[in-house]
């Protein structure tokens, strides 16, 4: 991979020559044409994209909607529509040949749960839904994409692979099955998660956990100490917060839940609390965490407890050296910069693009339109940016599997 690596930055040009090579494809009559199919069909991409977005599709049961977007990829002429053994809709757009193979996923699932019944608003311009954006969005630019480089009969020399990934929001089990069952054959991984003018080209570390002080417990009344063993934890969560947590390389801790006995008059024997810790360095992370111990094993001794940890789930920092300027990402630079955007190229995503990145795969996550109150019941998306995004995919697409 190594070899690989340096082999593919030996030919990577200045940004500039990209930059041109990406003005002249959008010069051409067919990439106008396919502009214009876009620009004549937003009522059509709109209404598409609130029906997807209406069928819910909670992580684990994305199957109804993976289905109706099988559907609408039946008509479009693609080639080897399935379903791979995690459940992810894959449909292959094959080029003429002796181009990269290129794969753009978008995720299907969503964090809300089953019973929620979805209903989108339009007003002032945005379209209101939960999950409209995160990820239903990238999901529709996928499909408009694919409508509008049939319509104007362009040919990619490299195939283009478009995986509709399930998991994304919990286990990343379908990015990862996907990547286990292909990294082989995949030249570049476009995860299109979020975002509109920026792109990040490596994932940060994520890592939780649920930290237990046990203790003896007892009645209120019990002589004292022994303390609940909240005492321990309160103690431990207000250093844990002392503890410098550096911006550079970006890294952030979380405390966000806690809990300890289950009524008002006992002591805890068992009081525990989870930590959020993110880094894109595996360093700062693995850091923190020694820090972190030694503050729990200091207090559960002045208290007279024992510790015990659990880890929720680790995913380390996925990065490739050189990646930042690296063919992908000089490109895609190039693509954003062509489409009018300043874009801010940070190393700090979360999404499919890690696991891509993590299986040696460059890597990219990018996104089609701004959009606000990701997770949230008020999710919306500004409509009109929306169908320059699609455009920005598209040239993206084009830019990265060549054309005769
Ligand atoms: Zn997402």
């Amino acid at each position: 991979m190594l070899i690989n690596t340096i082999a593919t930055r030996a030919q990577v040009k200045p940004v500039a020559e990209y930059i041109d090579q990406v003005q002249a494809l959008v010069n051409r009559a067919d990439l106008k044409t396919a502009n214009d199919y876009i620009d004549r069909n937003h009522e059509s991409v709109l209404r598409e994209w609130i029906a997807i977005t209406e069928i819910n599709a909670p992580s684990g049961q994305e199957q109804p909607r993976a289905k109706y977007i099988e559907g609408l990829l039946r008509k479009y002429h693609l080639d080897n529509i399935h379903y791979d053994s995690a459940g992810n809709l894959i449909a292959v757009r094959k080029g003429t040949g002796g181009g990269p193979v290129i794969v753009f996923d978008a995720h299907l699932d969503t964090v809300f749960q089953p019973s929620l019944q979805i209903k989108a608003t339009v007003r002032d311009g945005k379209v209101y839904a939960p999950g409209i954006g995160d990820d239903t969005r990238n999901v529709e630019a996928l499909l408009a994409t694919i409508r509008a480089l049939n319509e104007a009969k362009i040919k990619t020399k490299g195939d283009l692979v478009f995986v509709f990934t399930v998991e994304e929001e919990t286990t990343f089990k379908g990015v990862k099955t996907y990547v286990d069952q292909n990294k082989g054959k995949i030249e570049q991984y476009i995860a299109l998660d979020g975002g509109y003018e920026g792109f990040t080209y490596a994932g940060i570390g994520i890592n939780w956990y649920r930290h237990h002080f046990i203790g003896p417990g007892g009645h209120t009344r019990s002589r004292t100490p022994p303390y609940s063993a909240t005492l321990p934890l309160a103690r431990a969560i207000e250093r844990i917060y002392q503890l410098a947590v550096p911006t550079n390389p970006s890294s952030n801790l979380n405390i966000g839940m806690l809990g300890g006995s289950d009524v008002v008059n006992a002591k805890a024997s068992d009081a525990w609390f989870s930590v959020d810790l993110r880094s894109t360095s595996n360093e700062v992370i693995a850091d923190l965490e020694k820090q972190i111990k030694t503050i729990l094993d200091e207090e559960a001794a002045r208290a007279g407890m024992t510790v015990k940890t659990d880890v929720i789930s680790t995913s380390p920092a996925a990065s490739i050296p050189g990646h930042r300027d690296s063919y992908l990402v000089r490109m895609a630079e190039a693509v954003h910069r062509v489409m009018g955007f300043d874009p801010p190229i940070t190393n700090a995503g979360s999404n499919n693009s890690s696991a891509a990145l993590l299986a040696g795969i460059s890597s990219i996550s990018a996104g089609s339109g701004p959009c606000d109150g990701s997770h949230s019941l008020a999710e919306n998306c500004e409509i009109e940016p929306f169908y320059k995004g699609i455009k920005k995919v598209l040239l993206l697409e084009v830019a990265l599997a060549g054309v005769e």
